[in-house]
């Protein structure tokens, strides 16, 4: 059909924008046309940096010239590789270089092209782990209260934000929410890990107390919250949940989308709290955002279950067309070796110390409330401006991105989530840009 009568004659009308309101953005387009390292270079030509890694992905900031290298190669040898029944030499190499990355017997990935998939691929797996146990009867999900887990119908099931769940009907059935991990009455411009928190997951007792407990199959949360707001677990919550649901034989969920590779200065948030989970999803920074992709992380109990003849396992009913694609593939194993030839989670453990004075510093402003960071996530919370919470943060976005910084929104709180390869002198830029919009947006 090429009615024009029908057709929308605006040019930012066609693209119906993701979580993104269209018309404010026809009112105010931010368009970006290039990238290199760690800026960004805008429609109306000005450099921007790039303070939340794209979407929290470009861990190496933009255009890494191994990865845009290993792409271009690539794409002239192999372009796609058939992902049922038929393999390729890159996605047994990347799965090897995981496990050696991952602790513990997080042993096999399962690859996917995002998180919400890598989400709602762990929630199958757990499930589909006790049916072939002969405990088919695990079916409920523990989710939490603000939690994020991409926008499938599992991911916003198990999820705990409000606007993302209430336009989409009655989800899966048997989710229960954990409350959200914080209180800011006592928790509020914490360094770091938070204390006296414990208590908070101590609910999942509660919760687990509700039900017969051989009912539930996986408790799943971020192990640092990032889309609600960065909220660091109190020192002692992680190793809470993975006691309690250890006792009860439920699996533990870590989602590292955000976490996993390098921004919290370790491989994983597993490795930098010590706590193991039974399953773990990842996704953005594991290519450095060039490709999608996403990989989940199963410990190797759960996939021999699903390997043994004698339990009618040997294949998981499950997959995508563009599971482990070679291009993707080709960007991740490039940004892997990367991280380690440039001691990039080294550089985020050796400025997280400065990069958290930066973020404290700007929380000395009279209309901050809170202030939260972990390794190189970190998020400031503004007060409200004429009875709004999304009214002040909002002008802060706007406005520190007119002054040439790039910062994520929502709600009433910026995040700061720069490339993990940053230098000293660019967290002070970023500092500067943020302390001088603060300043002007009063
Ligand atoms: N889980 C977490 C913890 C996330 O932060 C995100 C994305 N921000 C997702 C899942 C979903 O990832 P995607 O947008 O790639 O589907």
């Amino acid at each position: 059909m090429n009615d024009q009568s029908k057709r929308v004659n605006d040019d930012l009308a066609a693209y119906w924008m993701p979580f993104t309101p269209n018309k404010d953005f026809k009112a105010n387009p931010r368009i970006l046309e290039s990238a290199d390292g760690l800026y960004y270079k805008t429609s109306d030509g000005r450099q921007v940096i790039d303070g939340s890694s794209g979407l929290w992905c470009c861990a190496l900031g933009h255009n890494h010239p191994k990865v845009v290298e290993a792409i271009r190669e690539q794409a002239g040898v192999l372009d796609y590789s058939t992902a049922f029944a038929f393999g390729h030499k890159g996605a047994f190499e990347l799965a090897n270089m995981l496990r050696d990355t991952m602790p513990g017997s997080l042993d096999h990935f399962f690859f996917t092209n995002s998180g919400s998939e890598s989400v709602d691929t762990a929630l199958k797996i757990a499930i589909g782990y006790h049916r072939l146990r002969g405990e088919g009867q695990r079916t409920r999900l523990i989710g939490r209260v603000g939690g994020y887990h991409g926008v499938g119908f599992g991911g916003i099931s198990v999820g705990g934000m409000v606007n993302n769940r209430k336009f989409f009907g009655s989800l899966l059935p048997g989710v229960d929410h954990l409350p959200f991990p914080y209180n800011p009455d006592t928790m509020s411009m914490s360094r770091g890990q938070p204390e006296g928190g414990m208590h908070l997951a101590d609910e999942l007792e509660n919760i687990i107390g509700l039900h017969d407990p051989s009912t539930i199959a996986a408790v799943i949360v971020e192990p640092a919250a990032g889309s609600c707001g960065v909220y660091i677990p109190p020192k002692g919550y992680l190793e809470r949940l993975r006691e309690i649901t250890k006792k009860h034989g439920i699996l533990l969920i870590f989602d590292e989308v955000i976490t996993a590779f390098g921004r919290l200065g370790y491989a994983s948030a597993s490795e930098r709290f010590g706590i193991e989970p039974d399953l773990m999803t990842t996704a953005k920074a594991i290519n450095n955002g060039a490709v999608p992709m996403g990989a989940v992380a199963v410990q190797k109990e759960i996939y021999d279950t699903f390997m043994d003849e004698t339990k009618a396992g040997v294949e998981l009913f499950h997959g995508y067309t563009y599971s482990a694609h070679p291009l993707a593939v080709a960007a991740a194993i490039a940004t892997q070796k990367a991280f380690k030839e440039e001691g990039v989670y080294e550089n985020v453990r050796a400025l997280s110390g400065y990069f958290e004075d930066m973020v404290h510093d700007l929380a000395s402003a009279d209309t901050v409330t809170d202030a939260r960071n972990l390794g190189f996530m970190s998020a400031i919370t503004f007060a409200h401006k004429d009875g709004t919470p999304m009214k002040r943060a909002g002008e802060i976005f706007q406005r520190s991105y007119e002054n040439g910084l790039k910062v994520r929104m929502s709600g009433d709180h910026i995040a700061i989530a720069p490339p993990l390869n940053i230098s000293k002198s660019d967290i002070d830029k970023i500092g500067e840009i943020m302390r001088k919009t603060i300043n002007e947006v009063g």
